[in-house]
């Protein structure tokens, strides 16, 4: 019994010692990634942000082959501690564009809350959470998060260990001793751990199923960099000050997971040790992140409209009025494309801003789901195709508190 206790006070220390001497390296080896990031954090700073180029933070989604957003953006995106001299007009707090934001919402008061997805519902309904979801958001999210639920058993499964959510994110970070330019990387997603805290998986909720879904390895990598090396932040990532975290603990071993909340499909990722996820990251992530800070071209397109660099940007011509709006309110999009869809269904437009499903829904729930977020008097609209075409139908109301009506605002970036 003694030299059980001992020998497990020995492995208990052994890990501890090979854990902390991994995350020593891996300190000296991003400490090297952050000098070289601190030359690209030379970064000439456009005219017209002010503040602080401190902090550096990348998020693990931004290491994925497909990130082709401005290069300019991105770079400005990454310093948390530069914003406008004169900032944009902002939405009203809590009006959600993201179609993932209701289901994660719901699914933080299921997991870490204890209610059923009703009473999660109900609370989102009554107005008792941060977010305030238009009504046909709020009914997909419902749909995705009962999806994503039905598919946590499976995934389970998979890992070997029973899974407890875990509410705070992990971070990693990395303060220079000199005092210099901090680095840190973030993954969004659901945690979950063991119950002593050493095996850790991240699971990615993503809109659409991921049956047919590639992994990119770029994500999975620089995402299980996060958990392997990453500690619990206790503060939110406000005001361009760096996280303040617990005390870094080892881990034994690494899972990321992506779940498709149109139909609760799901596929694995990455899953191994720390020193795998390091290697991967090497492979795969670092030079993609160490990029998103450079900067360079301006690339005008979507990012636009969320870019700290619109007011002043020197790609982005100004055209006061051209669309007979006197801008005075957030900053929004629009396209030839989007006054078409709106000319032949205005509440379209508005679902088409949530970036939810809709090419690619095919069951009956989600396609039901489409179709619903019209407003009154207009005839409902999907993209679905119908398997009998029924009478057109009239929208019934789906009114939500500040939300704008059918054909007032058919911009993509909400009020
Ligand atoms: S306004 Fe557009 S083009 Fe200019 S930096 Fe931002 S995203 Fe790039």
């Amino acid at each position: 019994m003694c030299i059980h206790h001992s020998r497990t006070q020995e492995d208990v220390l052994r890990k501890q010692l090979d854990s902390g001497l991994a995350l020593n390296m891996l300190i000296a080896d991003c400490h090297c990634s952050c000098t070289g990031l601190r030359l690209m954090a030379d970064w000439p700073v456009p005219e017209g942000l002010e503040g602080g180029t401190g902090l550096l933070r990348v998020q693990a989604t931004w290491a994925r082959a497909s990130n082709s957003a401005c290069p300019q953006y991105q770079a400005a995106r990454a310093r948390p501690g530069l914003w406008p001299a004169r900032r944009a007009p902002r939405s009203q707090p809590g009006l959600t564009h993201f179609s993932l934001d209701p289901v994660m919402t719901l699914l933080d008061l299921v997991e870490h809350d204890g209610l059923t997805l009703e009473q999660a519902l109900t609370q989102v309904r009554d107005g008792r959470t941060e977010i305030r979801p238009h009504e046909g958001l709020l009914r997909w999210g419902a749909h995705g998060a009962a999806r994503y639920l039905s598919a946590g058993s499976a995934v389970g499964a998979g890992s070997g260990w029973a899974a407890v959510p875990v509410s705070r994110p992990w971070v990693m970070q990395v303060k220079p001793p000199d005092g210099g330019t901090i680095y840190e990387l973030c993954a969004w997603g659901r945690r979950y751990e063991s119950a002593d805290g050493e095996e850790r998986e991240l699971r990615l909720p993503r809109v659409k199923s991921v049956k047919d879904r590639a992994v990119d390895l770029g994500e999975a990598a620089a995402a299980a960099m996060v958990l392997a090396y990453g500690a619990v932040a206790l503060n939110q990532s406000r005001s361009g000050k760096p996280h303040n975290l617990r005390e870094a603990q080892p881990v034994r071993s690494i899972r990321v997971v992506e779940v498709g909340c149109e139909d609760g499909s799901w596929q694995e990722m990455f899953s191994g040790s720390p020193q795998k996820a390091r290697r991967y990251y090497d492979e795969h992530a670092k030079a993609r992140l160490s990029a998103v800070t450079a900067g360079g071209e301006y690339r005008p397109g979507d990012d636009c409209a969320g870019c700290k660099l619109a007011g002043t940007c020197p790609a982005l011509p100004s055209r006061p009025g051209m669309l007979g709006i006197i801008g005075t309110g957030p900053v929004r999009t629009w396209s030839s494309r989007t006054g078409g869809t709106t000319r032949h269904a205005p509440p379209r437009t508005i679902w088409s801003a949530f970036t939810s499903p809709r090419a690619r829904a095919r069951s009956r729930t989600v396609r039901s789901v489409a179709a619903r977020p019209c407003m009154p008097g207009s005839q409902a609209a999907t993209s679905a195709p119908e398997p009998r075409r029924a009478a057109p139908r009239t929208c019934r109301t789906l009114r939500t508190p500040g939300w704008p009506a059918a054909g007032r605002s058919p911009a993509r970036r909400l009020a």
